[in-house]
């Protein structure tokens, strides 16, 4: 069955596609820019399936005449959202001799089904869904005729972002109609790949779209009819309606092409259609000169009634609250536009490990900081790596091992761990190499499944370098390494010429790595790379002055555990960490299920507790109580409040590190309701290592001050 849009688990009929996902589950109050990420679904690909097209052939390409899948679904639909009806028909082609499953929701009534004009047999049902067995056959082209129809789910806006993608259901309504692949909306081969023709029926005033290039529209009195195709393999079909107004613009591509951009907008967001055009055209032209020709002949930004997010090839499906926000289209936009060369332009191969999400968060969200600024990008590299530092042991997975973004500890690993890895590869091999080899990729593998190695292949090729050592370490071995700079004399110096030793250790087994080393002297810093691959390595380093200080890895370059003084504590940390106790001050009565309800917000989980009377227990800690039960806490500890928050607000929350290296988070509210206000905004907040609330409002927050690993020499 499909349908594990966001869950782990391997989906045994679904052919490989990404749908990513927008995630709005740390949505701040809309004032606040905040770092949205995407989800790509779990699909499980099993690799024989790998390149459908077989080796040699050209690879399938939508715009290109030449597409043979070998499976084909011709579909016509008709939807009524005010009766929250579906009628369907559809024509499945199959080129292929092997067994196969025939799979829709058991939501619907089949009224026919023949396989080569004879009458399909008994079918068996697990979870939603509805299967046949149909047996292999040796002649070709194999034919499936179906008909069904039912009832779909009312629409229900008031879910949010979470409920919306566990909710898997067909829903319609006038203000929207939502079809997910995954509800088994539409009959389809399990584990298949397919190309697809559809054509919807919609009443008056409704439209609406599925992926794909819009190849016939027309509107009368008796309503909205479209067609879409879709000729490469895809892994499966959304379908969205509403009652949309649709702005057109059509671009040249690079190479000449035709791209049709559109927005399928609710009247409220109606006037954000043309700066929408404007981005996505901006991020089509930044991607075609960067990687290559956009593989598509259109794009779709569609604004959903609820407060969704998610993007397929094609087209982006965001929620009306969402597009308000004026950060998505700098960011996740972007990000999903990038998806339609990464992801839906070439295919991970989920069975060894996704590394579209990563590479799509370095040439999205994370170059657009580098445009930015070079601080906005250092400060991005802290935030990974001190969102890493707040894991626990436990949940330090190898990147191979990440097929999609299933909690916070996933995205860290897949997408931040992952983008570093390319960032560390660019410092390696050069931008120009780097930039290169992807290119190469591009071309070489549209429309495609791609592994790892076929990337590491890439940069090996544009490099002439063997990357084997590189690529091995950083997707097979879990956590980071830990580099320390453990000393640095001056070394006597000789005329003109200064050097410095430097000794750098890191535990077994070693890594090998380049470590950036900045030398500070009277003339400014510089940074020396070294070539890290014993446990303890003594470096001599040539300065063009006298040595002043030593710092190691100062812009964060590096993917690595931070020690304690780099790493300050924030807020993430008892919010991810599996290893996390809670300590609820408040013994009953309302501000005991205020501060319940509020650890389970943060937690994504029930709290782990642990009695207000013990000792400091020696894992992560987060303790929720009122003033004076905090003061009192704290007083038994010997801790304090710290001065720069203390007296202020409603409440506060604040990170502190014990001298153990306990991490400890403490939240105090004036009253009940104080507390209670914190319960929606407060998880919003994890980069952070204090914040002051006024009501639901943060008026201050910050970081505590960090400092790098450095010796000073004189
Ligand atoms: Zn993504």
């Amino acid at each position: 069955m499909r349908g594990m849009r966001d869950s782990c688990i391997p989906d045994s009929g679904k052919a490989g596609r990404t749908v990513s996902y927008v995630s709005f589950l740390s949505m701040p109050p809309l004032s606040m820019p905040l770092l949205i990420v995407c989800m790509a679904a779990i699909l499980f690909f099993p690799a024989a399936q790998a390149a459908e097209s077989g080796p040699g052939q050209e690879p399938s390409h939508v715009d290109s005449p030449v597409v043979d899948s070998s499976v084909r679904y011709d579909i016509s639909v008709h939807i009524d959202p005010v009766e929250r009806t579906l009628r369907g028909r559809s024509v499945i082609t199959a080129n292929t001799r092997e067994e196969l499953t025939l799979v829709i929701g058991r939501r619907f009534e089949v009224l026919k089904a023949l396989v080569d004009d004879e009458q399909i047999g008994s079918s068996a049902t697990f979870g939603a869904m509805r299967g046949w067995r149909i047996r292999g056959e040796e002649k070709l082209p194999r034919r499936i005729e179906i008909e069904w129809q039912g009832e779909l789910s009312p629409l229900d806006t008031s879910l949010d972002h979470r409920q919306t993608l566990g909710q898997n259901q067909p829903v319609s309504g006038e203000s929207g109609t939502f079809l997910p692949d995954s509800s088994g909306w539409y009959p389809y081969l399990a584990g298949k790949l397919a190309s697809y023709d559809l054509s919807m029926e919609l009443p008056s005033g409704q439209r609406g779209l599925v992926a794909g290039g819009l190849m016939e529209e027309s509107e009368s009195p008796q309503g909205y009819r479209a067609r879409f195709e879709f000729p490469a393999p895809t892994g499966g079909i959304d379908l969205m309606a509403g009652p949309y107004i649709i702005e057109t613009r059509t671009i040249r591509s690079a190479g000449g092409k035709p791209i049709v951009l559109r927005t399928y907008f609710h009247r409220e967001v109606a006037d954000l259609a043309g700066e929408y055009l404007d981005s996505v055209k901006g991020y089509i032209d930044l991607y075609e000169s960067w990687i290559g020709a956009y593989p598509f002949t259109e794009f779709s930004i569609v604004s959903s009634p609820t407060p969704t997010g998610f993007g397929m090839p094609t087209l982006t499906y965001l929620g009306l609250e969402v597009l308000r926000l004026p950060f998505i289209r700098a960011t996740s936009l972007g990000h999903e536009v990038l998806h339609n060369w990464w992801g839906n332009g070439v295919y991970p191969d989920y069975a060894k490990g996704n590394w579209s999400e990563g590479l799509t968060t370095f040439m999205a969200d994370y170059a657009y900081k580098e445009r930015e600024s070079d601080a906005a990008a250092r400060e991005m590299r802290q935030g990974w790596l001190r969102d890493f530092a707040a894991l626990s042991p436990s949940q330090y997975a190898p990147l191979m091992s990440f097929t999609s973004r299933t909690h916070g500890a996933s995205q860290i690993v897949g997408y931040n761990k992952a983008a570093m890895v390319f960032l560390m590869l660019r410092d390696l091999l050069g931008r120009e190499t780097f930039d290169r080899a992807l290119q190469t990729f591009w071309r070489e593998q549209r429309f495609r499944v791609a592994s790892w190695e076929d990337l590491q292949r890439a940069f090996e090729t544009a490099s002439g370098r063997n990357l084997r050592v590189f690529f091995d370490q950083w997707l097979t071995r879990p956590g980071a390494p830990s580099v320390r700079l453990t000393e640095a004399v001056r070394v006597k110096a000789e005329g003109e010429s200064h050097h410095v030793s430097v000794t750098l250790e890191q535990p077994e087994p070693a890594y090998r790595l380049s470590v950036p080393i900045a030398i500070r002297t009277r003339q400014g810093e510089k940074i020396h790379t070294v070539d890290l691959e014993n446990t303890r390595q003594v470096f001599s380093i040539e300065t063009g002055a006298p040595p002043l200080e030593v710092i190691l890895d100062p812009d964060l370059r590096l993917f690595r555990h931070l020690m304690p003084q780099e790493a300050t504590p924030i807020l993430r940390q008892v919010m991810v960490n599996k290893t996390t106790v809670t300590v609820l001050l408040p013994e009953s009565g309302p501000a005991r299920n205020a501060a319940e309800v509020l650890s389970t917000r943060l937690q994504h989980r029930a709290p782990k507790l642990t009695p207000g009377t013990d000792n400091m227990p020696a894992t992560p800690t987060l303790v929720i109580g009122l003033q004076d039960q905090v003061d009192a806490w704290l007083a038994r500890h010997e801790l304090r409040r710290p001065e720069d928050i203390k007296g202020k607000g409603s409440a506060q929350a604040w990170t502190m590190r014990l001298s153990d290296g306990t991490t400890l988070a403490v939240i105090s509210a004036r009253d009940i309701e104080s507390l209670t206000a914190l319960t929606r905004p407060l998880p919003h907040y994890g980069r952070q290592s204090y914040v002051v609330f006024e009501g639901a409002k943060a008026v201050s927050r910050g970081t505590w001050p960090t400092r790098p690993q450095a010796v000073k020499l004189d």
